[in-house]
């Protein structure tokens, strides 16, 4: 190998550490990349790629970017799922001998990214470590922003699924056997966007595990973390814990504390359910608006934001814990004026769970302490007003907040009010803090008379009448003279600089000021940073007691504004009962209804029971309302299980342990699955995992298939979800055949509802009222007429139906033989000849066939 020049083999040195890693190695003002990494990052951040010269034959392919704007190509490369080690200059450069001192100070991953700038405030920011050990996962997600830090075991891959639903980590770290689990990696890499990586298998040693937690919570027994338990859950904690010490090279103080829970003590919610509820975003558009997050946030601060988030994730079980933020809400509501004041105090704090990370990292600015300093001086009175209240859950949040007067006094006296964002260039301490500051300042205020003083008696004595005295970086203080006034220069002056218009001078007098003014400067810059620092270290000192009181605001502001939109939205508080019972009076879609035109909404009630109520198959024409009324029955019992107040004009709610939803085409198309697969899998999750204390919330079960197949599956799925000794789950199951109403007098639990229209001449309209019953028509045409289909094949259509009414065609399906349908024989009304009519216009778009259907078809003709 030819000799590489210095700079170049300690590259290669540090580079052959972080090999995973884009390095970026700081050259004065600017990060370098190199070779591979330079080829990278000029694809990726469409920087320029040069070239420099390494020692070699050819030189070596160099990207560069300013090192003030790294934050912003950092986060380009870590949000592609790179990882960047940063690799810094730590030692002064005028000192050294020979090649500067370089070590890689941080390792930036998409989980551990601090540049909170470019991330979503509303929104936990989560690294997650899994492992899969003898048949059980053990979970762990940390949020470095925020220190929020987690961990659980999950025994299958469906519920390790619903754990990475609810956090959307942005990075996963694993063990080789995660990748053998059977789920698919690359949907959770291209679809969810997660970088997923497996680390070596020494991360997973459970013994080195448990010491780092051990050592970095300092506790001899992790049982004291209530982790005992966790078998298998302390291995990915202990991962994550050894990732974040090799990434952030930080003692991490701001982990506080780690929080163990089981799965059970809260709803279950699949990532199909999750998605078709539109819990946090919308299913097609991916937004906020038109979500129920969207209707329910009202919070005024970053903290009460992500807080709503989670308690939307992740809804109760437990009635004592959902009564306790239910009275929570009561009390500010009838307390409305101190709940607005409340909310006033809310609004100037900023993010105190990501500015206490900061300053832990040392990386706060002194503007972060002023914000710091601003936001925690409303505790004091948010702490004042919250003592009206009475409800354990309020009284809780206030025992918790701490005023963090000693904090907000201490900014108040050492840090000036409005202070640079630079850390090393002065102008933070204020006046009277501290004596040699102030000493210092003086010499630096005083050294600027003396220069005035300079300049007016050289002017005088010299008659140069526009002599400056002025000051830059390089020459430091000097005296100008434009070229007409050159004849007048004293001899005594030294020249420093010639410019095309005006030399420059500098004298002995000036150079003697120059020292001192610059002497004093030099030493208050490090001076006040060494002070800023001292102060910024003594905050992080405390940083258990802020994020417990930064905790306790978000819990403030989430009630505030529950209570606020209940208010807003005359929601009523939900009666909580563990008896199984669903029973909503002039209950209403939460979503739906803010969309649309005053108060137009119509209310429907739902009464669902474990015993003759268990199931209600509602039918009713395209359009009429079905899937907004079950959609809207599972949101009221999921807003009443976060705690929150329901849409309607009274509620009744028995907890649910897990709600499911299987409605329409999901957004699957891109797994590669047929929709009817897709559909399948989902009916076979339900089935399988769904207990008698589950909703379920099932849309046109069977409608991918043929009619048949589909009625015959749909049928079936019914049996089974109604008999109590197989599955026995509350059930609301909408569909177009209207064969299964017949269900109602065969079993037992089954209810048959539809939705009302009233029919004007060739037109319905929409009642949006359910009503006990079945509907006997589907009015396909009447919507199609709506949906503006040329009146020409509306004509056609009704001409065909009118027919096929006349003619009584006689079927006998396959399936019908093996177990008897509601009738073997059976006369085709008008609504299953229009379902025919939609099927067979899209028969070549199916794969499958159908013998008996295709004859049909030829009979229709
Ligand atoms: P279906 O599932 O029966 O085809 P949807 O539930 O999708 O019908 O409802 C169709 C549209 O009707 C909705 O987008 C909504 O605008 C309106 N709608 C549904 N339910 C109501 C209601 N209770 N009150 C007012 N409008 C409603």
């Amino acid at each position: 190998m030819v000799k590489l020049t210095p700079m170049m083999q300690q590259y290669m040195e540090t580079k052959e550490q972080y090999k995973d890693c884009i390095l970026f190695y700081r050259l004065g003002d600017f990060y370098e990349m190199f070779f591979e990494d330079a080829v990278t990052c000029s694809k990726e951040l469409e920087i320029t790629l040069t070239g420099k010269n390494c020692g070699q034959e050819d030189r070596a392919p160099m990207c560069g970017i300013p090192y003030h704007a790294v934050d912003t190509y950092l986060s380009k490369l870590i949000g592609k799922g790179y990882k960047v080690a940063i690799c810094e200059q730590v030692e002064d450069p005028k000192a050294a001998k020979g090649i500067v001192k370089r070590e890689v100070v941080r390792i930036v991953t998409p989980g551990t990214n601090l540049n909170t700038q470019m991330l979503d405030e509303t929104k936990n920011n989560y690294l997650m470590g899994i492992v899969y050990i003898d048949n059980c996962y053990g979970v762990s997600a940390v949020d470095v922003t925020t220190g929020d830090y987690f961990v659980t075991e999950v025994d299958s891959n469906r519920k390790l699924l619903d754990e990475i639903y609810k956090y959307m980590p942005s990075e996963i770290i694993c063990n080789d056997s995660f990748f053998m689990s059977g789920l698919d990696i690359d949907d959770l890499r291209n679809r969810l966007s997660i970088a997923v990586s497996a680390l070596e298998n020494w991360y997973f040693d459970e013994e080195i595990c448990k010491r780092s937690l051990k050592e970095h919570f300092s506790v001899s027994q992790l049982d004291g973390l209530g982790l005992k338990d966790f078998n298998v859950g302390v291995v990915a904690a202990g991962v994550i814990m050894q990732y974040l010490l090799e990434t952030q090279k930080n003692a991490l103080t701001h982990l506080t504390s780690i929080t163990p829970y089981i799965t059970s003590k809260f709803m279950l919610l699949d990532s199909s359910t999750r998605r078709n509820l539109e819990l946090v975003e919308t299913l097609r558009e991916k937004q906020k608006r038109g979500s129920l997050l969207w209707v329910l946030d009202k919070t005024k601060t970053a903290m009460g934001a992500r807080l709503l988030r989670n308690y939307i994730e992740q809804p109760l079980v437990e009635s004592v814990e959902i009564n306790h933020r239910l009275d929570a809400i009561e009390e500010l509501n009838q307390q409305m004026i101190t709940r607005e004041e409340l909310r006033e105090y809310l609004s100037p704090v900023y993010d105190l769970e990501r500015l206490i990370s900061k300053i832990t990292y040392k990386s706060a600015n002194p503007r972060d302490l002023i914000a710091f300093q601003s936001s925690i001086a409303m505790v004091p009175h948010i702490k004042y007003l919250l003592n009206t209240f009475q409800k354990k859950s309020l009284k809780e949040l206030n025992e918790k907040m701490d005023s963090l007067e000693d904090l907000c006094e201490l900014i108040g006296t050492a840090i000036v009010e409005e202070p640079p964002i630079a850390v090393k260039e002065g102008g933070i301490i204020k006046e009277g803090y501290h004596q040699e500051v102030d000493k210092l300042r003086k010499a630096k205020t005083e050294g600027k008379t003396w220069l005035a003083q300079l300049e007016a008696r050289e002017r005088e004595q010299t008659g140069i009448k526009n002599l400056r005295v002025k000051y830059n970086k390089v020459f430091g203080y000097y005296l100008e003279v434009t070229n007409s006034y050159q004849n007048l220069v004293p001899d005594t002056w030294t020249r420093k600089q010639t410019l095309a218009n005006a030399e420059r001078y500098t004298t002995s007098e000036l150079k003697e000021l120059e020292d001192v003014i610059l002497g004093a400067e030099d030493k208050l810059f490090s001076l006040e940073y060494q002070l800023f620092c001292e102060v910024r270290d003594r905050i992080g000192n405390e940083v258990k007691r802020i994020q417990e009181t930064a905790k306790a605001i978000a819990g403030v502001d989430v009630f505030a504004s529950l209570a606020l939109v209940a208010q807003q939205n005359s929601f009523v508080r939900p009666a909580i009962n563990e008896k199984g019972i669903i029973d909503i009076k002039e209950g209403r879609h939460p979503v739906v209804e803010k969309m649309l035109p005053n108060d137009s909404f119509v209310s429907n009630d739902t009464y669902l029971n474990n015993n003759k109520n268990r199931v209600s198959i509602i039918t009713g024409p395209n359009m009429a309302g079905k899937s907004t009324y079950m959609r809207q029955t599972a949101l009221i019992v999921l807003m009443a299980q976060i705690g929150s107040f329901v849409p309607a004009k009274k509620a009744d709610i028995g907890i649910v342990d897990r709600i499911f939803t299987r409605v329409g085409a999901s957004d699957d198309l891109a797994s590669g699955q047929s929709t009817f697969m897709v559909e399948m899998t989902e009916v076979s999750n339900i089935l399988r995992n769904a207990t008698n204390n589950s909703l379920l919330i099932l849309d046109e079960i069977g409608r991918g298939t043929s009619t048949f197949d589909g009625l015959s599956i749909a049928w079936a799925v019914v049996e089974h979800i109604a008999n109590p000794a197989v599955l026995g789950a509350k059930t609301l199951f909408a569909t177009h055949y209207h064969e299964l109403t017949d269900l109602e007098g065969k079993l037992d639990s089954v209810n048959n509802y539809c939705i009302a229209v009233k029919e004007q001449g060739e037109d319905i309209v929409f009642l949006r009222k359910i009503v006990q019953g079945g509907a006997d028509k589907s009015y396909g045409i009447q919507v199609a007429k709506l949906a503006g289909v040329p009146e020409t094949v509306l004509k056609r259509a009704r001409e065909i139906a009118r027919d096929l009414e006349e003619h009584t065609i006689t079927i006998q399906t396959k399936e019908a033989e093996e177990k008897p349908l509601p009738k073997q024989k059976k006369t085709v009304e008008k609504a299953e000849v229009e379902g025919q009519i939609s099927f067979f216009q899209n028969f070549s778009m199916r794969s499958e066939t159908n013998k008996e259907q295709e004859e049909l078809w030829e009979e229709l003709k």
